[in-house]
């Protein structure tokens, strides 16, 4: 099992689904990002975020959560909820899509990724490894 950074607590937000939320989840990573742990992952993870963060406002429901843990020397996960059940699709895009290519990347840049639904939303994650 991952270890949890000692140094630093579960840290999540409640971001209100508007366009300015993609913006306000990287200003969270700076202020909770893990220097002593996860400094090399900080590019990859402003690009997750970014993605699923939107994903979420554009596809998902309110409330939309994002949360990030430190797993030590080992990495990180970050995990972007909503409110809307539905598994996301990873929806084939043709180049130059403005849109829906976001789980892809998602798929690109993470170690490990997943979805886990629940009643009443869902939860993607996306874990980073050092
Ligand atoms: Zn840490």
């Amino acid at each position: 099992m991952a270890q949890v950074c000692e140094s630093l607590p579960t840290e999540q937000v409640t971001l209100a689904a508007d366009a300015g939320a993609a913006r306000r989840a990287r200003r969270f990573l700076d202020d909770h990002w893990c220097v002593e742990h996860a400094a090399l992952l900080r590019p990859q993870a402003e690009l997750i975020v970014s993605e699923l963060v939107t994903n979420a406002v554009l596809h998902g429901k309110p409330p939309v959560r994002l949360a990030l843990d430190c797993e030590g020397a080992e990495g990180v996960t970050i995990s972007v909820s909503d409110g809307d059940p539905g598994t996301p699709e990873m929806r084939r895009a043709s180049p130059g899509a403005a849109h829906g290519r976001g789980l892809q990347l998602v798929d690109v840049l993470s170690d490990e990724w997943g979805v886990r639904t629940r009643p009443g939303g869902k939860t993607v994650w996306s874990r980073l490894l050092v």
